[in-house]
């Protein structure tokens, strides 16, 4: 039987065909997913860097960090542009073992500095452990309480791709750009281990070592190219009854200090004691620095110094790449571990072994990207 909702004439309730039931996917989720970071140009870069606004400036430093050609290309133009914009500001250096208080010293360093002379400070690292753990120990911002939520600082952790002389070329580039975003003071923190106190000596201007008072013997462990560098050492942790072995380690290392030749600034060396938990003795730090920074600047070495790290640099970039496009070289890759084990079963020597493999790349010279 037909049924009477079908009649012309039925004047009854009907049941209205309904709407179209949603799909499950959303379909207008693809327009909320959140839009791809338009890529800046090389103009906008530079002119929101020198603006000092701090986004621009990360995501530069991003560029200077990546390993990416495209990215580079674009990195090197922004900090050619920026370069008359740098150079304005403090650099210093601060360096220690782990645990020696890096962490700590630098939050009440940062605002003491901040406090006493206004300005801008950005925190950079230098950390040769990220290269290999892909974590970085240093320049993490949750290690500095204070500073980093200082509305006048930058904290940026370390660089972790790359040999330790690409690291530290790339702190290098990121001091360049924070400076043409007006940051007048830079610190570099560095791990008491070696080399990277180099690296790092040779791009600041302040060399701070921060040491412990331990045993009696806390020379022994101490490199002493690293003491040779310092402009400064300051013995962390003179607090409570630690306050005694502090002073002597200080004597200890003035005593040491006078055996080593005088240093090209013709600045002494000073030695003092501190507690950056407690915040004891910190002015006195921070007066000995800028009385050395003065003293540099009356006697020319500020500028001298300057100039031999602008030169390091140079010739530490055209090491840097031609060891990267030896070693990149997929004939040399090839035959590497193969002249390796002729040295070593004592076939050939390590000197025409190196002689062959540098005949190998210079003959298929790859051409200049
Ligand atoms: P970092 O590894 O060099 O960054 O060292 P941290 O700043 O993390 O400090 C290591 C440990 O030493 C932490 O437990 C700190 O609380 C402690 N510490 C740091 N500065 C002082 C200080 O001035 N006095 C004392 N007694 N302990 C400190």
């Amino acid at each position: 039987m037909e049924h009477p909702e079908n009649s012309d004439a039925y004047k009854g309730l009907t049941v209205n065909k309904g709407i179209e039931q949603p799909s499950i996917v959303n379909p207008y989720l693809k327009l909320r997913k959140k839009p791809k970071r338009r890529q800046f140009s090389v103009g906008e870069y530079v002119e929101g860097i020198v603006k000092g606004d701090v986004t621009v400036l990360s995501q530069a430093v991003t560029l200077v960090e990546s390993v990416k050609p495209e990215h580079q290309t674009i990195a090197q133009e922004v900090i050619e542009k920026c370069l008359p914009y740098s150079g304005n500001s403090v650099r210093i250096g601060i360096s220690g073992v782990p645990g020696a208080g890096k962490s700590t010293s630098i939050d009440v360093f940062g605002l003491h500095v901040l406090e006493k002379k206004g300005g801008k400070l950005a925190v950079l690292a230098i950390d040769p452990s990220s290269e290999r753990s892909k974590g970085s120990i240093l320049g993490d911002k949750t290690r500095m309480e204070k500073l980093s939520v200082h509305p006048k600082s930058f904290i940026r952790p370390s660089p972790s791709a790359g040999s330790l002389g690409g690291v530290a070329r790339k702190t290098r580039e990121t001091i360049i750009l924070c400076e043409a975003a007006g940051f007048d003071k830079i610190f570099v923190e560095t791990v008491g281990v070696g080399q990277s106190e180099t690296a790092v000596h040779s791009m600041v201007d302040f060399f701070l070592l921060i040491q412990l008072a331990g045993t009696g013997d806390e020379l022994q462990g101490i490199k002493r190219g690293i003491m040779e560098m310092a402009d400064g050492i300051i013995i962390n942790k003179a607090d409570g009854n630690n306050i005694e072995k502090a002073k002597l380690a200080a004597a200890h290392f003035r005593n040491a200090l006078h055996l080593f030749p005088a240093p090209e600034s013709g600045w002494t060396p000073q030695v003092l004691t501190y507690s950056g938990f407690y915040g004891i003795g910190i002015e006195e730090i921070w007066d000995m620095v800028f009385r050395y920074i003065d003293f540099v600047k009356a006697n020319g070495y500020f500028e001298h110094r300057r100039n031999e790290q602008s030169k390091y640099w140079m010739y530490e970039t055209i090491n840097e790449h031609l060891r990267n496009s030896f070693y990149n070289n997929p004939d040399i890759a090839s035959m590497l571990l193969e002249k390796e084990r002729e040295v070593l079963e004592g076939r050939t020597t390590s000197f025409t072994a190196a002689r062959k493999l540098l005949d190998t790349y210079f003959k298929h010279l790859p051409s200049w990207e």
